[in-house]
């Protein structure tokens, strides 16, 4: 797929762009007025590979602790750059507390909610100014939920006059398009350059999400963030955000992306994170993680060992990653399989870097291990699992250990 050309823009050293790989980001849902619990859950949510933070700055209290919340997450050696979202108030706290403005990496406007029609541009441009004066990078993120209804209308009217007018629908994905790209134009004409900007136009719909981001796409040309609001919880968001993202992705628009899933009480926040990088390993846009191809299992087997085996091994690889990472350049490129079965096992492990196949019922209990496509050797008994694990272990060090140059004589 080819990329939609999209100029750089710097998030602190994140380069956002066509040139550069697709962003993964999140946000913190924990009180920004509180540094210590913010800082924590931001460090948390970069250790899960987020590489652009949000946190909301809603008020005085979130405003004044965002400056030390930042030392915390410095202080905790992480240096993932970190965004304040604003709505309603951006304009009176990024001038009433400058230290806040100074110390956040990137501006998160929403032009739907800054004031009404006799204000809306002028605080606009507050924002604006701001991030000039500090030399920061704005999103500007439209929201179907918060859609400037002064332009809603001005699109309705004008849409009512038509000798066929256009279905509703429309007439809203458009709006959402107009008011980003109004917003922009306005940006740029307060002073902010071109590629200091960030689109995005978040719906709750996948064919809405689709639709207004091709339009958005076909019309401008800046990087876009996209993300699917208000996907839900379980496999519905993670289902409704990896549909909407993969199409677009797909189609090569996006730049960065966000899935806005609402975690169950108590799990973690960075689950989001690691869907979205899921979504982009699955659709062969970057590697985070070794990837296990397991079989669903069928009538064939009667036990559950195979599931288990999936589990532990896939448990295993991204717990090692931390280490690996370092250590073996080019592994998260690795391609596992586990499968069930004499039936599809052998075929999918000589496809997969490392790959095993476990004897189905009635067949001999052996399980054949595949190396590079070839038959390596053949585990039996109840050590099977820690001898697979063993092999793949020297087969990354085998493969992605860096050679230690030879040293100069003399
Ligand atoms: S590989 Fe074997 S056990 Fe797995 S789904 Fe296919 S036939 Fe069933």
């Amino acid at each position: 797929m080819t990329r939609r050309e999209t100029p750089t823009v710097m998030v602190g050293d994140v380069p956002v762009g066509s040139r550069w790989p697709i962003v993964v980001q999140s946000m913190t849902n924990t009180d920004t007025a509180d540094p210590d619990a913010t800082a924590l859950q931001v460090a948390s949510l970069a250790h899960a590979g987020s590489e652009l933070v949000r946190v909301t700055v809603n008020n005085e209290g979130a405003a004044a602790a965002v400056p030390e919340m930042v030392r915390k997450v410095r202080g905790l050696g992480v240096g993932v750059p970190i965004i304040g979202d604003f709505h309603y108030n951006g304009h009176q706290l990024l001038v009433q507390y400058p230290e806040m403005a100074r110390a956040l990496d990137k501006y998160r406007i929403n032009p739907g909610n800054v004031g009404a029609k006799e204000h809306h541009d002028e605080r606009f441009s507050t924002i604006v100014r701001v991030a000039i004066d500090y030399d920061k990078p704005v999103r500007i993120g439209v929201n179907w939920g918060s859609l400037d209804q002064t332009l809603l209308t001005e699109l309705m009217d004008a849409n009512a006059r038509l000798p066929e007018p256009k279905p509703a629908r429309d007439v809203m994905i458009e709006a959402m398009v107009e008011s980003a790209l109004r917003s922009a134009e306005l940006a740029e004409a307060t002073g902010l350059a071109h590629e200091r900007i960030i689109l995005s136009a978040k719906v709750s719909g996948v064919p809405d999400l689709v639709e207004v981001y091709r339009r958005l796409a076909a019309r401008c040309d800046y990087p876009l963030h996209l993300g699917l609001t208000e996907a839900g919880m379980g496999t519905k968001g993670v289902v409704a955000s990896t549909a909407g993202l993969a199409i677009l992705l797909a189609e090569g628009i996006g730049d960065t992306i966000r899935v806005s899933i609402t975690p169950e009480p108590g799990a973690d926040r960075a689950e989001e994170v690691r869907v979205a990088q899921q979504v982009l390993q699955s659709l062969g846009l970057r590697h985070f993680l070794p990837q296990v191809s397991a079989c669903p299992g069928c009538g064939r087997t009667t036990s559950t060992f195979f599931q288990q085996l999936a589990r532990e091994v896939q448990d295993y690889l991204a717990a090692s990653m931390p280490v690996w990472r370092e250590r073996y350049p080019g592994v998260e490129g690795m391609r596992v399989a586990v499968m069930g079965c004499v039936v599809n096992g052998p075929g999918e492990s000589k496809h997969a870097d490392i790959g095993i196949s476990l004897p189905g019922t009635f067949e001999e209990p052996v399980a054949p291990v595949y190396v590079d496509g070839k038959l390596s050797t053949t585990l039996r008994g109840e050590r099977l699992a820690d001898e697979f694990k063993a092999i793949v272990e020297s087969y990354v060090e085998r493969r992605y250990g860096q050679r230690e140059e030879p040293v100069a004589a003399g």
